[in-house]
């Protein structure tokens, strides 16, 4: 009986240890301390990235590529077992060419850090690799235009864990019949060409930042992740 306590209080430890939510819900930001990590040690892996930044950049009649200043093609460990797609480039990150630089980017860096992930940890990209003019949503016929792009990164990144941040990621890669507010919070497993990772959407911190009291919702899909990424071991 009170060995049976003692585990469970050293569990109740082991899990504070390793969120922290007050990270996540106050208002300063982290020092990121890397520009690009995109280091490994999986030259294959590399290589075929390389091959898919390329043959975007190679992309014709492109409205989103002609009104962009930079491809925002990813950042962080590239053999990260955790993917996370955002929706497309903002201002910041088209100028950076770096996904999540801009304010959204700082929120989600304290999400990944109050689970104690970092872009060293985790790798990011976006359904799109260019900046809609204006920060509009990208329309249904570019999100369709990339989708086969979107697709071959994730084959070639190969996730366990894929998360979805808003609803652009979500209706891209889950469908158009599910909405966020109703699909997030939920682990499904899904092929997604040679890959099939266990996905979960959650809110988009640019969402999060216009609507703060939704951040205990995207709290409790990050305490998920981190539970998900204990089990399978990540
Ligand atoms: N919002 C996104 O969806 N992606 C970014 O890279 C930045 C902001």
């Amino acid at each position: 009986m009170k060995k049976n306590l003692n585990q469970k209080l050293i569990n109740l430890i082991e899990y504070y240890n390793l969120t922290n939510i007050n990270l996540f819900l106050s208002e300063s930001s982290l020092v990121r301390n890397s520009k690009n990590l995109n280091f490994s040690s999986n030259k294959e892996k590399y290589k075929n990235l390389q091959k898919l930044k390329n043959k975007i950049q190679s992309i014709k009649n492109c409205n989103l590529k002609k009104n962009a200043s930079n491809i925002v093609f990813g950042d962080g460990n590239i053999d990260s077992k955790i993917m996370l797609i955002g929706e497309g480039p903002g201002a910041q990150e088209d100028s950076e060419g770096l996904p999540f630089v801009g304010r959204a980017g700082k929120l989600l860096d304290k999400m990944l850090e109050s689970i104690k992930l970092n872009r060293s940890k985790v790798y990011i990209s976006n359904v799109v690799n260019y900046r809609p003019p204006l920060n509009r949503r990208p329309t249904e016929s570019e999100i369709k235009r990339y989708l086969p792009f979107l697709k071959e990164h994730i084959e070639i990144i190969d996730p366990k864990i894929l998360v979805l941040l808003g609803s652009t990621a979500l209706n891209t890669l889950i469908g158009n019949e599910v909405v966020i507010s109703k699909a997030r919070g939920k682990w499904i497993q899904k092929k997604i060409g040679s890959t099939n990772p266990w996905i979960i959407a959650s809110f988009h911190p640019a969402f999060l930042m216009r609507q703060p009291e939704q951040k205990k919702f995207a709290w409790i899909d990050l305490k998920m992740i981190r539970e998900k990424s204990k089990i399978l071991k990540i």
